[in-house]
C-alpha cells in the first residue's frame, strides 16, 4: 500500500492502460479518480476497484474537467493518459485528422498537465503518455510521432519550471500494447511482423507492464527522477 493517502488522477481510465494503470494505483492504496467518456466504461471499473476509485464521465478537451480539475484540493498524482491515433502515410494526412490528433495528444495534454499543476500545491507527481514513438519515427506515424515528441518537450520543460514546488515530471513511452486502440492494427498479418521483429524482447507489453512502470514512476523510490522518459519498449528504441 505504498500510495496510502494519495489521491491520483487518471485520463482515459475507461480503456486500455488507463484501465490498468487506475487499478493498479488503487491496489497500491490511492484514492483514484478515473476520467473517461464512456460511463458504462467507467462503473465497470469502479465496480473492479472495490470502492478506492471515483469515475468522473468526462471528455478531456471540455472545459468543465479544466476547471474541476483545478478546483481540487488533495491532488497528489496525474496520470495524463488519454490519447489517440488514426495511421496514415504522411502524404495522405488530411487536415481534420492532423487537427484531431494535435488537439488530443497535445493540447489536451497541456491543457490537463496544466491544470493539475495549478491544484497540486507544493508537491506531486505528473506522468505523461509518450511512446517509443517520442523517440523515433516510424511509417505512417508522422502525426502520432511528432506529438509525442511533443509531449516529451512538454515533460522536460515542465520537469525544471516545476521543481521548485517539488513536482516531479516523467514520461512513459511504450511500444506497441495489445489495446482497443492497436487491436484493429494487428490484424494485419504485415504489421503484426513488423512489430514483432523490431522488439528485441520479441513479444508484446501488457497493459498491466505499461501501469507497472507508472507505478514506480509515482512511488517514492523514484523521488529523485524527474523529466525522464521511461521506456517500456522490449528494446524496440535500442536497436
Ligand atoms: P485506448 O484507445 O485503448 O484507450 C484510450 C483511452 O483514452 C480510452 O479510455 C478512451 O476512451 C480515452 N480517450 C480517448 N479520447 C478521449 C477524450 N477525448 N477524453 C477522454 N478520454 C479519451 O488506448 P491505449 O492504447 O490504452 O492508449 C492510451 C495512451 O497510451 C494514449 O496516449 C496512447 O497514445 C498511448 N500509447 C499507446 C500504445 C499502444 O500500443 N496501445 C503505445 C504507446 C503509447
Amino acid at each position: 500500500m505504498r500510495l496510502q493517502g494519495k489521491t491520483a488522477l487518471v485520463t482515459g481510465a475507461g480503456r486500455g492502460i488507463g484501465r490498468a494503470t487506475a487499478l493498479a494505483l488503487a491496489k497500491a492504496g490511492a484514492k483514484v479518480i478515473a476520467v473517461a467518456r464512456t460511463q458504462a466504461d467507467l462503473d465497470d471499473l469502479a465496480q473492479e476497484g472495490g470502492g478506492r476509485i471515483e469515475p468522473w464521465a468526462a471528455d478531456v478537451r471540455d472545459a468543465g474537467l479544466l476547471m474541476r480539475i483545478e478546483a481540487m484540493r488533495d491532488l497528489d498524482i496525474l496520470v495524463n493518459n488519454a490519447g489517440g491515433n488514426r495511421p496514415k502515410l504522411m502524404v495522405d494526412v488530411d487536415d481534420e485528422t492532423l487537427d484531431w490528433m494535435i488537439d488530443l495528444n497535445i493540447r489536451s495534454v497541456y491543457r490537463v498537465a496544466r491544470a493539475a499543476a495549478r491544484a497540486m500545491g507544493q508537491g506531486g507527481v505528473i506522468v505523461n503518455m509518450s511512446s517509443q514513438m517520442g523517440h523515433v519515427g516510424s511509417p505512417k506515424r508522422t502525426v502520432y510521432c511528432m506529438t509525442k515528441h511533443a509531449v516529451e518537450g512538454l515533460t522536460k520543460a515542465m520537469a525544471v519550471e516545476l521543481a521548485p514546488r517539488g513536482i516531479r515530471v516523467v514520461a512513459i513511452a511504450p511500444t506497441f500494447v495489445m489495446t482497443p486502440m492497436t487491436h484493429g492494427m494487428f490484424e494485419d498479418a504485415e504489421f503484426r511482423r513488423f512489430v514483432y521483429d523490431m522488439v528485441p524482447l520479441n513479444e508484446l507489453p501488457t497493459p498491466e507492464d505499461i501501469a507497472e512502470g507508472i507505478l514506480f514512476l509515482v512511488s517514492p523510490g523514484a523521488r529523485f527522477i524527474t523529466g525522464d522518459s521511461l521506456r517500456v519498449d522490449g528494446g524496440w528504441t535500442a536497436r
